[in-house]
């Protein structure tokens, strides 16, 4: 068995050892359990205790001034992760930067004083899994990695493939046999190797930590290097207080299906506060989910620190994980914050793709609809302060999810081409 897929987690000598300076400022993986430290590697698990290991750092002094001199992307943050300071030089996909919209018109429709969408739909495959997956392409070629692979409900799959492409590693994506064709075609165009697998994405999670456990050479990103590919998504709540202008939002809701991104955000808000980078304030987590696979949001309103596994039954399957890796770890961010964890039907998410679009001219996938939709009912409900300055993410593009409002919008008529025609069809 190779040292790169060893799921057994202690710190077995490499063939090839890293090269120096392979992982940046990172200086460990440490246990969120019980802070046991192990060396930077194709791990997950603590060999103590079995929990996630997640990156640790020494970070030197960074400044405003540094970051804003760095690319337009998620690499002006370098300093902050597990990456080389050569990462630049390497082929990757190069996300983020991405907009920071001032939401007038969802504000007003919702009664809110201020919002902002942050629109991560225009990552290279139109997702914020881009972000995750270039950190764990950097993980997989320091570690010498012969195959890139994952897991996916979807877009995880689309961003793997692309950035597998670009980089010149051969890639596997293994997905649930009844996700969406936009889906799939997104992935089948940059790999000839996507495997459909019949079942949930829980399913297909199983059979990967399977392969990973026999085959040699191969880089799971979301599984034995997922503590790498996790410091991906920190680079959204980089980005949201760089963009306000290094200020803190009050308020900001994201969607959860592992629970990996909210858990992250709230760690690069922690980060920014600990460098100095902005100032110390409250603000609130909010998490989003479909009622059709509702997990943690379940667990929340019953008050307990347990998480019951479903089985997903819903069109935001993006989200769907019906047993999320980091739900604890939501939960104590969403009660620690003073924040909450919702859901919503999934009539409530096709509502809200509409909403947003028709407010904002952003076309988000049914992950957006189910935090905008969040969003709405944290507002009708009095959960959410409607005089704080509130951040919703939209994580992924609606072009990936068109039957979800296919029958919903559509043609207000279809005329001859004739003005008689037009008047007569009583549009106007
Ligand atoms: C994967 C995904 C999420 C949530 O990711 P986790 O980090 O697993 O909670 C949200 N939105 C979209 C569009 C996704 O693809
Ligand atoms: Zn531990």
């Amino acid at each position: 068995m190779s040292t790169l897929l060893d799921d057994t987690t202690t710190a077995t000598p490499k063939r090839d050892q890293p090269r120096e300076g392979a992982f940046g400022n990172a200086r460990a993986l440490a246990c969120r359990e019980c802070a046991h430290e192990v060396e930077l590697g194709p791990s997950y698990a603590c060999p103590e205790c079995f929990g996630p290991l997640e990156v640790a750092y020494d970070f030197p002094t960074v400044t405003r001034e540094e970051i804003a001199a760095g690319p337009r992307n998620i690499w002006r943050y370098k300093a902050l992760l597990p990456v080389p300071t050569d990462i630049e030089q390497s082929p990757n996909t190069e996300p983020g930067f991405t907009r920071l919209l001032e939401a007038k018109n969802l504000a007003r429709e919702l009664g809110l004083d201020k919002l902002w969408v942050k629109d991560d739909s225009t990552n290279p495959t139109n997702s914020f899994k881009d972000r995750v997956v270039a950190c764990a392409l950097s993980a997989a070629r320091e570690l010498d990695a012969k195959v890139f692979a994952c897991p996916s409900t979807g877009n995880l799959a689309n961003a793997v493939a692309a950035a597998g492409a670009r980089a010149g590693i051969p890639t596997v994506v293994f997905i649930p046999s009844n996700l969406e064709t936009p889906k799939k075609v997104n992935s089948a165009v940059f790999t000839e190797k996507l495997v459909a697998v019949d079942g949930n994405y829980d399913d297909v999670n199983k059979l990967a930590s399977e392969i990973a456990g026999e085959e040699e050479g191969w880089a799971f990103v979301n599984v034995n290097v997922r503590p790498f590919y996790a410091e991906g998504s920190k680079t959204l709540g980089y980005e949201i207080a760089e963009q306000l202008g290094w200020r803190l939002p009050d308020q900001i809701v994201i969607p959860v299906a592992s629970g990996s991104q909210l858990t992250k955000v709230d760690k690069a808000f922690q980060e920014l506060i600990t460098l100095g980078l902005v100032e110390d304030k409250p603000y609130k987590v909010f998490g989003a989910q479909a009622a059709g696979c509702s997990p943690v949001s379940v667990a929340y309103k019953s008050g307990t620190d347990a998480i019951r596994p479903v089985k997903p039954d819903t069109i935001a399957k993006s989200l769907a994980i019906g047993n999320p890796a980091d739900g604890i770890y939501v939960l104590d961010i969403c009660r620690r914050t003073g924040g909450a964890v919702e859901d919503i039907t999934d009539d409530e998410v096709r509502e809200a793709i509409v909403l947003l679009a028709r407010t904002e001219g952003i076309f988000t996938e049914t992950a957006g609809g189910t935090t905008v939709g969040v969003l709405k009912k944290l507002v009708e409900s009095g959960q959410l302060d409607t005089s704080l300055e509130t951040v919703v993410i939209n994580t992924g593009h609606g072009l990936k999810t068109l039957d979800a409002v296919s029958d919903r919008v559509g043609p207000a008529a279809t005329i001859a081409p004739t003005y008689d025609a037009f008047v007569a069809s009583g549009v106007l």
